[in-house]
């Protein structure tokens, strides 16, 4: 007896391959996408239009799974964070962000993350394991049944100017669907890239998701190779984690620039852009309070990225204890931002979005790996106690 097969993560290839194997054509592999991904069908005996024989074979043989949800929060700006169970005591976190002319679903790679950035949480938290496919693409597919479930519930903040706003309320609840994924939760993707890239062809695949490749952003801290692996296999939008001008300032904040310094992260940057769907790699930079923020650090930043065509996030630094670090104070952060966009460079300051539901991304999860570890600590003694 084999064990089922969780069919949710495969690629539409994969799953066309495994239908085959079944003696199914391929127009069978595309309406079980629509059904699982469209229609966040999970029960086989339900998708109708399937063969009595196949649907059999299929709950015998397949499942649809996506991670059990261990809190699902909501706040006041509509903001709302599941904790996914991950097995192990680990938990990874998925975010759905809706503004009034669109929603991003900000996905997690891996429980914990290896490459260990010292403003991190969840660098802080050491790596445990990569995610698989299913576990990744099982976010947008739960977070997408929930929102239509649920809709949005909350004071939504416009991202639109205002001679928009009516207009973008009166064509009905834009913000409740998903439109932007972004690959800027828990985990390196470059470093998981195979189940990463069945993620993404899921996305982008019109079977299934349907995202455009311009909505769909992978976030790096700078794997250099696998830059170029996602720019031949699967280029969507691009960025790249910075928060540094200088090799030695970046050895220091994200271990990983030892391995690809500045130059060679540059050169990467300019030769995904010959293939990427937009005409620019996005720039995200933790603003770290007399580390990373003076006005000296703008210029050195100019001058590192003269020939790449990019934009920059400033991101206001989200503190935990274990950092050590503080955030650069807000008129800091808008000299630095000044002297950027008089660089010749578009730059935009993050919203910090969902404060009442917790603080930094990674921090929920770790506080309760800490407290399931506990609360196993606790069941085995309870065992212990209840055999003695
Ligand atoms: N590993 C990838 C993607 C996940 S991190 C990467 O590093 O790009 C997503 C973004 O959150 C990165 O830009 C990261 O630098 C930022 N980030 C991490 N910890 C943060 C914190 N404490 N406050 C603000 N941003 C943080
Ligand atoms: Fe990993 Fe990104 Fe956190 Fe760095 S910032 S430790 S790469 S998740």
């Amino acid at each position: 007896m084999h064990h089922p097969v969780d069919i949710l993560g495969l690629a539409p290839d994969e799953l066309i391959a495994v239908c085959d194997q079944w003696g199914q054509k391929p127009f069978r592999a595309r309406q079980l996408l629509r059904w699982m991904h469209q229609r966040g069908e999970a029960d086989f005996s339900r998708m109708t239009d399937l063969a009595k024989g196949f649907r059999e074979r299929l709950s015998e043989q397949a499942l649809v799974r996506a991670p059990e949800v261990l809190r699902d929060h909501c706040s006041a700006d509509g903001t709302r964070k599941w904790l996914l169970d991950v097995g192990a005591g680990n938990a990874v976190e998925t975010v759905f962000i809706p503004e009034v002319s669109r929603g991003t679903l900000c996905v997690s790679t891996q429980a914990g993350c290896a490459v260990n950035c010292r403003f991190c949480s969840t660098g802080h938290q050491g790596f445990a394991r990569n995610l698989t496919a299913h576990e990744i693409i099982g976010q947008l597919w739960l977070a997408q049944r929930a929102i239509e479930r649920d809709g949005v519930q909350g004071d939504v903040p416009t991202d639109l100017p205002a001679e928009e706003v009516v207009e973008a309320h009166d064509a009905g609840p834009r913000a409740r669907a998903i439109t932007n994924v972004v690959f800027m939760g828990m985990g390196e993707p470059l470093q998981n890239y195979g189940a990463t890239l069945s993620a993404l062809r899921l996305m982008l695949d019109d079977h299934a998701y349907g995202l455009s490749r311009r909505r769909v952003t992978v976030s790096t801290s700078g794997v250099v190779p696998m830059i170029d692996r996602l720019r031949e296999d699967c280029p969507v939008a691009l960025a790249v984690s910075l928060h540094a001008p200088t090799d030695a300032l970046r050895d220091s904040l994200v271990p990983l620039n030892r391995k690809y310094p500045l130059a060679e992260l540059m050169s990467a940057c300019l030769r995904y852009l010959e293939k990427a769907p937009r005409d620019f790699i996005t720039f995200e930079y933790v603003m770290l309070d007399a580390i990373n923020d003076s006005p000296e650090h703008a210029e050195q930043l100019l001058a590192l990225t003269r020939r790449v065509p990019c934009k920059f996030n400033l991101i206001p630094f989200n503190p935990f204890p274990a950092s050590g670090l503080h955030k650069s104070p807000a008129d800091r952060v808008r000299a630095f931002a000044r002297l950027l966009s008089d660089g010749g460079k578009v730059t935009t300051v993050r919203r910090t979005r969902g404060d009442d539901i917790d603080a930094a991304c990674g921090q929920l999860a770790g506080e309760v790996r800490d407290r399931t570890r506990v609360g196993e600590r606790i069941q085995r003694r309870v065992v212990h106690l209840a055999r003695a």
